[in-house]
């Protein structure tokens, strides 16, 4: 048999921003070796009559954080074609945690994104399989997921790790931004895609306080985007606020530009 799989009948949207076309697609190996016409036979044809077929979606912008520990579908993305998600956008996330600060972190995503905190703890039980952000990927490489997963180190759970609960009401000093910036690094060298933060006003956590995020001087963040220069890959994401929008943007990539 030429193609493994071969799918017939559908509209094919080929990523290249092409319009769309009736074909056919050939797929060896898992690879795609035939593009529009295939006319080889296959081992399994699926008819893709009255469907589009077409590259998977990246959701560059999810917040399957907590969810991903207890459900490796990633319910419902990959319903709706998407393939690769990225996780930890807006700064937050769930690791690094300490054991004392669970119920803070759960607050917070229940009051900024409105996720039911009695499913948060009901699905990420009573013992967390981790505590530091690469222990935080090991849970999530042991337990698997059924499309592929890229995630960044949010700066709400680091600062409230590093910080205590005064992440919420105050700057952090100089010695907590080296602690900081020291495991924003640590994580990227773990297989973080990079480092997110938060400074919008909307984003009210825990006791209707501003998320520990929003309380980052600029030069804090600024300072924790600079392991991305180090290591010389990585993004940075951010909802905008006071501090931090376009022009800090451009100041924070050209300080970490490629050499
Ligand atoms: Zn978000």
């Amino acid at each position: 048999m030429a193609y493994d799989i071969k799918i017939i009948n559908g509209s094919i949207i080929d990523g290249s921003g092409a319009k769309a076309y009736a074909g056919e697609v050939g797929i060896k190996d898992g690879k795609i070796v035939a593009l529009g016409n295939a006319p080889e036979d296959a081992a399994e044809v699926i008819d893709a009559k009255g469907n589009v077929v077409c590259p998977g979606f990246v959701d560059i912008h999810t917040h399957y954080d907590a969810q991903i520990i207890w459900d490796r579908m990633l319910t419902i993305s990959p319903w709706h074609g998407v393939t690769t998600t990225v996780l930890g956008n807006c700064g937050f996330g769930v690791a690094p945690t300490r054991a004392e600060h669970r119920d803070l972190i759960v607050r917070t995503l229940e009051k900024v994104e409105g996720m039911s905190a009695e499913t948060l703890f009901e699905g990420l039980g009573q013992d967390w399989p981790f505590e530091t952000f690469p222990e935080y990927l090991d849970a999530i490489e042991k337990s698997g997921s059924a499309i592929n997963v890229a995630v960044m180190i949010g700066h709400t759970p680091l600062r409230l790790y590093v910080l205590g609960e005064e992440s919420t009401d105050r700057e952090a000093t100089e010695e907590e931004i080296a602690t900081m910036r020291g495991i924003v690094k640590e994580s990227l060298e773990a297989g973080a895609i990079g480092f997110a933060s938060s400074k919008s006003f909307t984003h009210t956590g825990y006791k209707g306080k501003p998320v520990p995020s929003r309380l980052a001087s600029t030069e804090e963040i600024k300072e924790l985007a600079r392991p991305l220069g180090e290591l010389g890959r990585g993004i940075m994401q951010a909802t905008v606020g006071p501090g931090l929008s376009f022009d800090e943007f451009d100041e924070i990539s050209l300080e970490n530009k490629a050499t």
